[in-house]
């Protein structure tokens, strides 16, 4: 009997080289935190977005956020502005520094932080003595959100925006790199993002100051004195010399990454547009999303889960869109701004298979399967 393969939502994929800089850490016994692979990973992040741009690389993207609020000074009692449109990880760290989270909805257009909302949002704190200290924009899925009007908001009140672009490497919003469009960026190299270090993140910053200081917190903060002093907490948040390794490796290989995804976009668009019934998030002009996940939005719960649930009979891995934060029971006690858009396309939506490593036999699995979809 002929058995098939089980298809990933968004499996790692190996270039080649990866093990060469793993292997040159092992043969010159950098295996200890810092080292070559380290400055070289950093070196190939800064060169790819645009070499103006100062990048740290961290344990994930989750410490990388972390790491943020700490620098931008968010602390206890403080109110930060985040995304509700998410997943937790960019949320999570507003309450590891004793901040409170207030969650903004989505625009339809990039299904990312509404401007509108969030200006709501800001008027309303500032109004109740609570001006936000932080605004965390996400470009979700690889889509960039409207870095032109937040950018503005934010400016206008002063507040300073921290970009979660954990799925956006590779992304540009006006030919200028997701991650370097505010303030602070973060990145994620997770096993399931477009490239990954098995696990790692990185700190992208405007000032090298900001760089070295993020760096000193994530190695125990340790002053400069032969013994161990401290007059700062800190944090064991550094990318191993290993793992970096297993960057620079996939760095040789990112652009030969987001073709891949881009094309999986295309392919499944190209050959399911013609079902009413199925919606596909387009790039608005100037926008250029990586699409390291293909998304579709029905137009029924009903017809969603049936999707869902065909595609898991026949080992096929597809999720839900991300569940928003407002309405995650851990943050039940949470104000927030809300449309309805996120919720929408939390209970219609589906992410696809999107890994660069599915082959054109993978993606024509699950193309047949959704055409047969007697709700369709
Ligand atoms: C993956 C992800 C993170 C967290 O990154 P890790 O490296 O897994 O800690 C943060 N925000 C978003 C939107 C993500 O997708």
């Amino acid at each position: 009997m002929l058995t098939k393969t089980k298809i990933y939502l968004s499996s790692p994929h190996m270039g080649g080289s990866e093990q060469k800089f793993v292997n040159q850490a092992f043969d010159t016994n950098w295996i200890a935190p810092l080292g070559p692979n380290v400055d070289g990973f950093e070196n190939d992040l800064k060169q790819y977005l645009g070499g103006n741009d100062e990048v740290a690389v961290l344990s994930s993207g989750t410490a990388a956020i972390h790491l943020a609020l700490q620098l931008i000074g968010v602390s206890k009692g403080d109110e930060v502005l985040c995304q509700s449109f998410t997943f937790s990880a960019s949320a999570n760290p507003i309450i590891y520094q004793g901040a409170t989270p207030v969650f903004i909805d989505s625009e339809p257009e990039t299904w990312n932080m509404s401007p509108e909302l969030l200006e709501i949002a800001i008027k309303d704190r500032i109004e109740k003595y609570k001006k936000p200290k932080a605004i965390i924009a996400v470009h979700l899925y690889g889509m960039p959100y409207k870095a032109k009007e937040i950018n503005a908001i934010a400016k206008n009140y002063g507040i300073p925006v921290l970009e979660d672009s954990a799925e956006a490497l590779g992304s540009t919003y006006f030919n200028q790199a997701c991650g370097t469009l505010s303030d602070m960026g973060v990145l994620s190299f997770n096993g399931n993002k477009i490239i990954t270090t098995s696990g790692g993140g990185a700190l992208i910053t405007k000032k090298l100051e900001l760089k070295n200081k993020a760096i000193f917190l994530s190695t125990q903060a340790r002053d400069n004195a032969p013994h161990y002093e401290h007059s700062s907490i800190g944090y064991n948040y550094r990318m191993s010399n290993v793992l970096a390794g297993i960057g620079r490796g996939q760095m040789e290989v990112i652009d030969e990454r987001v073709e891949a995804r881009r094309s999986n976009y295309n392919f499944y668009k190209t050959n399911l547009s013609q079902f009413g019934a199925i919606e596909f998030l387009e790039e608005p002009f100037g926008f250029f999303s990586n699409r390291w996940i293909t998304c579709i939005k029905t137009n029924s719960y009903k017809l969603r889960e049936s999707l869902r649930l065909d595609l898991q009979n026949e080992d096929i891995e597809s999720r839900t869109l991300w569940k928003p934060m407002h309405l995650q029971p851990v943050f039940k006690d949470c104000l927030s701004f809300t449309n309805g858009i996120s919720e929408n396309l939390f209970n219609n939506g589906l992410c696809l298979p999107s890994g660069s490593n599915l082959t054109e036999d993978d993606l024509s699995r699950v193309i047949e399967i959704i055409r047969k979809n007697p709700n369709l």
